[in-house]
C-alpha cells in the first residue's frame, strides 16, 4: 500500500510516525510546501505571499505561548519533556515537533518545498493522483497512492464577516492571520472583533502597545475575566464607519484600526470536486467521524474537530484510519457512515451548534475519543487529558492575565495535580 500525507505540521507528523512504524505494511509520502516542518508553529515575519508565490501559512505570531499546558500538548507515545513551566513559547513547540520527528526519524519520508496543487481520484476510484510541484526545481510531476492522509492544517484561510461600512472605513483593516507583533498597533485605538481565545489573547497582547483596545463580542453577558484598565468590551459591530463603529448598543467609537479575531475557514484548495468533500457553512462533509471520507474511505482528513487536545487527537485519529486501512477492522456500510454524520449533526443542531461548529468538540472531546478507540478496537486517550484541558479553558476564562502561571502534574490516566 503507498500512502500519501500532505502537510508536515503536527498532524502529518503524527500520520508518518504509524504509517512508518511497520504496524502496517506501507509506503509513505509526505509533500510539506514550506522549508521545514511544524505547520503553524514556525513564525514568520513575512505575510501574504513567500517567494514562490504561495499563501504563507503560518499564523502564528511572536509572543505566543500555548493556550494549553504542555501536560496535553505531547503526543500519547512522545510527551513534551518536563520543563518548570505548563505553558510553553512557541519556539519550545516547534522544538517539540522537530524533536518528535528526529525520535522517529521521520524526515526521510519528507518532501520539503513540495506544494500539492491537485489532488484526484484515478483509475476508477482505486487510486489517488497527486499533482505536486517541485518548489526549488520549478517542476511539477504526478504520482499515483493507494491512500491519502489530508493534513494540511486549518488556520490559514481567514475568516472575514462583511461588515456594513466595511469600505468606507479609512483606517486600516486587518485579520489575525497576518498578526506578528503588537508594535504596529502603538498607540492606536484598536478595534478587537471576536473573543474566541486568539481574541481575548490578542486583545491582551496588543493592549500592551494600543492606546485603547475594543473588544466587540456577542456573548450576552460581558466576559468576566480581568482585562488590563484599558480594555473595554462592547458588544457586535452595527457599522462601520470613516473614522470609527458603531454598535448594537447604539454607543460609538472613533477607531484607528479594526483587527478581525474571525476566525479561519477550512479550505482545501488541492482538491478537485471529483474526491467527494464539500465545506458546507464551514462544516466538512461527508465524513465519518470527522474523519474518513464516506465517498471513498481510503481519503482521510486529520486533525479536522477543534478545542481538542490536538496532538493526541491526530494520532488517536491516525491508529483509527490505520486499523481500517489495515485490512484489521471493516468499515460499515456507507449508507451507515452517513447517518451517523446526518444525526450527530441533528443533535448538535438542538444543542444550538450551527453547522459551522459541527466539527467543535470542547467538553464533548473525550466522548468522542473514547467512540474511536472503541470503535477501531485501539489503545484509547487517557480521560485526565480532556480534564486538564476542561480546566485550563476555565481558568483562561476566569483569569486570562494569569492563567498561564498555573503548573500542572499529571498524576495518573485520571487525575492531575495543579502545583501552584
Ligand atoms: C496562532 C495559533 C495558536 C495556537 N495555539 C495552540 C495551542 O496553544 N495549543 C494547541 O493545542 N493548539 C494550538 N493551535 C492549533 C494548532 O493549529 C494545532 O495545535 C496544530 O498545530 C495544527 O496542526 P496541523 O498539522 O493540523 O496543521 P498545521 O500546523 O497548519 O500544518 C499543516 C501543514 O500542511 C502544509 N500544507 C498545507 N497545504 C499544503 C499543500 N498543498 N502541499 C503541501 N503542504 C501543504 C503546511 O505548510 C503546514 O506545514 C494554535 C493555532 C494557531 C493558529
Amino acid at each position: 500500500m503507498k500512502i500519501a500525507v500532505i502537510g508536515a505540521g503536527s498532524a502529518g507528523l503524527a500520520a508518518l510516525r504509524h504509517c512508518a512504524s511497520g504496524e502496517i505494511d506501507c509506503e509513505v509520502v509526505c509533500y510539506e510546501k514550506t522549508d521545514q516542518i511544524g505547520g503553524t508553529w514556525v513564525y514568520r515575519e513575512e505575510t501574504g505571499v513567500d517567494k514562490y508565490g504561495l499563501p504563507i501559512h503560518t499564523s502564528m505570531y511572536k509572543n505566543l505561548r500555548t493556550n494549553l499546558p504542555k501536560e496535553v500538548m505531547g503526543y500519547p507515545d512522545y510527551p513534551v519533556p518536563d520543563a518548570p513551566e505548563s505553558y510553553l513559547t512557541r519556539t519550545q513547540m516547534l522544538n517539540f515537533l522537530n524533536s518528535y520527528c528526529d525520535h522517529f526519524k521521520l524526515r526521510q519520508y519528507i518532501r520539503i518545498l513540495h506544494n500539492v496543487e491537485l489532488l484526484e481520484p484515478s483509475d476508477g476510484d482505486r487510486k489517488w493522483s497527486i499533482k505536486v510541484k517541485d518548489l526549488q526545481k520549478n517542476t511539477v510531476t504526478k504520482e499515483s497512492f493507494d491512500a491519502v492522509m489530508v493534513c494540511n492544517g486549518h488556520y490559514f484561510e481567514p475568516s472575514v464577516p462583511k461588515i456594513k461600512g466595511h469600505e468606507t472605513f479609512q483606517g486600516r483593516q486587518m485579520h489575525s492571520h497576518d498578526y506578528r507583533t503588537s508594535d504596529i498597533f502603538a498607540d492606536k485605538v484598536v478595534l478587537v472583533i471576536g473573543a474566541g481565545p486568539s481574541g481575548m489573547d490578542l486583545a491582551l497582547d496588543i493592549s500592551k502597545k494600543a492606546k485603547r483596545v475594543i473588544l466587540s463580542h456577542h456573548s450576552r453577558d460581558p466576559i468576566g475575566t480581568v482585562f488590563p484598565e484599558n480594555v473595554v468590551q462592547k458588544p457586535d459591530v452595527k457599522e462601520l464607519t470613516e473614522n470609527g463603529a458603531v454598535f448594537t448598543d447604539d454607543s460609538s467609537e472613533l477607531l484607528d484600526d479594526v483587527f478581525y479575531c474571525t476566525g479561519y475557514k477550512y479550505s482545501f484548495p488541492f482538491m478537485d470536486e471529483k474526491c467527494g468533500i464539500r465545506v458546507d457553512s464551514n462544516m466538512v462533509t461527508p465524513l465519518w467521524k470527522h474523519v474518513v471520507s464516506t465517498e471513498n474511505t481510503s481519503l482521510a482528513l486529520i486533525g479536522l474537530p477543534y478545542y481538542v487536545c490536538a496532538y493526541s487527537m491526530f494520532d488517536l485519529q491516525v491508529r483509527f484510519v490505520l486499523s481500517f486501512w489495515s485490512g484489521r477492522k471493516e468499515f460499515p456500510p456507507k449508507a451507515e457512515m452517513l447517518r451517523e454524520e446526518r444525526e450527530e449533526l441533528e443533535r448538535k443542531l438542538k444543542e444550538g451548534l450551527g453547522k459551522r461548529h459541527f466539527h467543535l468538540m470542547g467538553h464533548q472531546q473525550g466522548e468522542y475519543y473514547t467512540d474511536l478507540a472503541d470503535t477501531a478496537g485501539i489503545t484509547p486517550l487517557p480521560p485526565v487529558i480532556s480534564k486538564l484541558h476542561d480546566e485550563s479553558s476555565m481558568r483562561f476564562l476566569d483569569d486570562l492575565p494569569h492563567y498561564r502561571e498555573a503548573r500542572y502534574k499529571i498524576i495518573d490516566d485520571y487525575s492531575f495535580i495543579r502545583l501552584e
